[in-house]
């Protein structure tokens, strides 16, 4: 495996499952809506493949965990890979990437992996964003990818747990794939929840019931990092989410954020309490891409979002790790986005 000093680029980002532990209660089957249901497919590849990398370590602790896939059963999962692999990859190199600390899913690759050289195991440290495809490549099989570009252009296919069940699911048992799981979590919400949805069914009907009534609240696919906000609820569920984050909006001001005990609380204070840059270098500290993004925010402020080219603008990988620890709550990513 390669180690950190030896990853260019990558300072370790930031170690959010340990810092924001979540617990899911409960699993609820299923919900689902009137209309037809769309169904997984698997498309034909359309550049070679070369590699394949299972991405077995989630590193957002919002993320749907492993074990809603897994169940009690990783060896039967590791048995659906080696039948995909038999069936659609017989000759490709195989990456297991993997949380270190998950030492039953280690053993259950390692004996996946048994004495063939084309597959290869790696536990990582389960830091955000070690999962992001850019890093990912990089760790795994020192390919750089440019952020926006698909590691399949460079004939990588990643799948996470949930894609390897359904190709099996819809490819070797002939099932039709119509539902995924989705982890559904936040202070908007009564409880953390990991909920079956049929594909096509509207956020609004997944959080129907689960809200906290009575509060303004502001919803996140796939995260409130590097996911997206949406405003309308009737967008609908597809393959691409993996999770809903509903956070409770609070719009008030915070005496001192640099001094608070809780400067890294899961806020969306973004109205009530954004202020000027201190110039206090946690964003420049923390960017696992080595980008300087107090940067871009200085440039913006000047009117010139074109010179923030000049700061390597491009290889932002738009994790948000910068607006996340920011402590003036500047919304650096967004400010990021619009120089792109
Ligand atoms: S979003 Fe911020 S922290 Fe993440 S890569 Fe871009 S500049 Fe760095
Ligand atoms: S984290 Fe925020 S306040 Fe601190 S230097 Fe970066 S932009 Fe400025």
């Amino acid at each position: 495996m390669l180690r950190k000093k030896e990853i260019p680029g990558f300072k370790g980002g930031f170690n959010l499952l340990d810092t924001y532990p979540l617990r899911f209660f409960n699993i609820i089957e299923k919900v689902s809506s009137d209309t037809t249901p769309g169904i997984f497919e698997f498309p034909p590849a359309t550049q070679k493949i070369e590699h394949v990398v299972v991405n077995l370590c989630p590193t957002e602790p919002w993320a749907l965990p492993n074990w809603a896939i897994f169940g009690h059963r990783v060896n039967v999962f590791f048995n659906k890979l080696k039948e995909i692999r038999d069936r659609f990859f017989p000759a490709v190199q195989y990456c297991i990437a993997l949380n270190n600390k998950d030492i039953e899913t280690i053993a259950a690759a390692r004996n996946f992996a048994g004495s063939e050289e084309r597959v290869r195991v790696f536990p990582l440290d389960a830091k955000y964003p070690q999962d992001d495809s850019v890093v990912l490549s990089k760790v795994v099989l020192g390919v750089d990818i440019n952020f926006g570009q698909e590691a399949m252009s460079r004939g990588i296919f990643i799948m996470d747990a949930q894609t390897v069940s359904a190709i099996y699911d819809s490819c070797i048992s002939g099932n039709k794939v119509d539902s995924r799981f989705i982890a559904v979590s936040g202070t908007g919400l009564k409880e953390n929840e990991l909920v079956q949805v049929q594909l096509g069914t509207p956020v609004e009907k997944v959080l129907s019931d689960r809200v906290i009534e009575g509060g303004k609240y502001r919803v996140f696919l796939n995260g409130p990092l590097r996911g997206k906000e949406i405003t309308d609820l009737s967008y609908r569920v597809n393959w691409t989410i993996n999770n809903i984050v509903v956070l409770r909006e609070q719009d008030y001001k915070v005496m001192f954020p640099l001094f608070k005990s809780e400067e890294l609380m899961f806020t969306t204070n973004v109205h009530g309490e954004v202020r000027r840059c201190v110039y206090c270098n946690f964003c420049d500290n923390i960017c696992p891409v080595d980008l300087e993004p107090a940067l871009y925010y200085h440039s913006y402020q000047r009117g010139e979002r074109h010179k923030a080219r000049l700061y390597n603008l491009e290889r932002c990988i738009e994790c948000g790790l910068c607006s996340f620890v920011c402590p003036s709550k500047l919304e650096l990513l967004k400010i990021i986005r619009e120089c792109k």
